[in-house]
């Protein structure tokens, strides 16, 4: 065990229990503080997204800085009222009494995130820990080590240590941090650590938010606007370089539509990133190299429609479009997670369900249709995290909206106030008046009985 990780803790839990973080002017200070530096560094953090993997100076403001500024002049501007004592009508048979909500700060926690938006998903979280009067330690991924470090700057720079830490490491330090006790843990990525990080939390009952992946599919039938659906799912999908826990995974498409749907796919991919998206400013690379062969592999044997060109040296892949992958192909096995679309098709529309059954509930599901009774059925009878009707992604982006998954992808949602409630223990009190005390509850019950509905309808 690292005793600097022990110690570090500590510290913080201390700062927590002497009361540094109860005061809500004190909390919106510290998160107007983060808004600065953010301001001031920003030109730095987009440079560390590219350098990590040529991240675009668009959607790096769009997804990361700009997000989570926006994120956070919301939550300054509602912590007051998030924040509150709430009181709710009291019981009649608690007669006379009054009843509040009071939202309490969990204590210390862990914010563990992935690289794929490696900036907005270690901060997102921890403005809610904040706002909410925790004290964090925040452990961003060793995959996107630029960002990481800017990360860990901005953060010394605006909070003593024992308010808010970063931690860098891979593995092995995310191990050792999830054998410390906490108050709570958030962490974002894969299913497959997902259950490692909710088996630590086990041991201490601590609560946890899993952000997690999943196989997210993407119906288009056959009154769908094709062209405006090519540009919505080519968007969403290369987004990122595909690498996205909301993107589109696979297509399902509406066997008549299918080669019209092709064409305009292929004409949107190259409007958004020329004939040679290698060359194109906006088409970022593949994270590492364990993951650019891992989505090389994904390209064997499958008949390829268009992109599918790799150069290692860059981490580069085309956006890449495959046809009729079998079902029981690598490519059809785990969440993509890369610029790599496979069409599937139907005929009738009986074989979409099987299909999205096949694989555990996805993060999200999208369905493109001017028929709204078939897209309502679609929205209503799978189970998944969110989803959108007639586009990609965009669900991500209403803060009054949860953002989480079910199952497979995840425990628990976040985003807007919500985020704030994550972190936040609601505690309930009834506060009884003693001038008072109706005797019917009490022992002995005889003659008591034919009360006792009456009495539960008081409840
Ligand atoms: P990952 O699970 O490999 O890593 C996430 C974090 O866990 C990293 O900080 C990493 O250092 C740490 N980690 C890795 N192995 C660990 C272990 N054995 N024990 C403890 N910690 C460990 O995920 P990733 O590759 O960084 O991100 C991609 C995954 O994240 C995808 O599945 C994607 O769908 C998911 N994701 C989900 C969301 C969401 O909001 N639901 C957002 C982004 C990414």
């Amino acid at each position: 065990m690292d005793t600097s990780i022990t110690e570090l803790i500590n510290n913080q839990k201390t700062y927590f229990n002497a009361g540094k973080t109860r005061d809500i002017n004190n909390r919106k200070a510290a998160l107007k503080k983060l808004k600065a530096v953010i301001e001031k560094r920003e030109k730095n953090i987009c440079d560390a997204l590219f350098a990590d993997f040529k991240k675009c100076e668009f959607e790096s403001l769009l997804t990361e800085t700009q997000y989570i500024i926006t994120e956070l002049d919301n939550t300054i501007k509602k912590i007051n009222s998030w924040a509150r004592t709430r009181s709710v009508s009291a019981s009649l048979v608690n007669f006379p009494s009054s009843a509040k909500i009071i939202k309490e700060p969990y204590g210390t926690v862990l914010i563990i995130a992935p690289w794929n938006y490696p900036f907005q998903l270690a901060l997102s979280p921890l403005i809610g820990a904040i706002a909410a009067g925790n004290t964090a330690v925040v452990k961003p991924s060793e995959l996107t080590p630029n960002t990481a470090t800017i990360i860990d700057e901005i953060i010394s720079e605006v909070f003593p240590k024992n308010h808010v830490a970063v931690v860098q490491g891979g593995k092995e330090v995310s191990e050792q941090l999830l054998e410390q006790q906490w108050n709570y843990i958030f962490f974002t990525g894969s299913p497959k650590v997902g259950k490692i990080v909710y088996q630590a939390a086990a041991k201490h009952i601590t609560p946890v938010t899993l952000e997690l992946g999943g196989k997210n599919p993407c119906i288009v039938d056959e009154t769908a606007d094709i062209n405006q659906a090519a540009k919505r799912v080519v968007w969403g999908k290369f987004l990122n370089g595909g690498q996205t826990c909301i993107a589109p995974d696979y297509l399902l498409v509406a066997e008549n539509i299918k080669q019209k749907l092709i064409v305009a796919l292929k004409d949107e991919i190259v409007n958004a990133y020329t004939n040679t998206p290698k060359d194109s400013p906006d088409f970022p690379r593949i994270v590492n190299k364990d993951h650019f062969n891992r989505l090389k592999n994904l390209l064997n044997g499958q008949s390829v429609l268009f992109g599918g060109e790799t150069v290692e040296s860059e981490l580069f892949i085309a956006p890449t479009l495959i046809d009729e992958p079998s079902l029981k192909s690598e490519v059809m096995k785990d969440e993509i997670f890369g610029p790599i679309l496979p069409i599937l098709s139907y005929k009738n529309e009986n074989e979409i369900e099987p299909i999205i059954s096949r694989f555990e509930k996805p993060l999200s599901l999208y369905v493109f249709s001017k028929r709204k009774h078939f897209a309502n059925r679609i929205m209503n009878e799978n189970s998944y995290g969110g989803g959108t009707i007639n586009d990609t992604v965009v669900h991500f982006i209403n803060k009054k909206l949860p953002f989480g998954g079910v199952g497979n992808s995840g425990i628990g949602a976040y985003h807007g106030q919500l985020t704030f409630d994550v972190f936040s223990h609601k505690k309930a009190v009834v506060r009884r008046g003693t001038w008072l005390d109706v005797p019917l509850k009490y022992a002995p019950y005889a003659g008591k009985l034919k009360y006792v509905k009456m009495l539960s309808k008081l409840f």
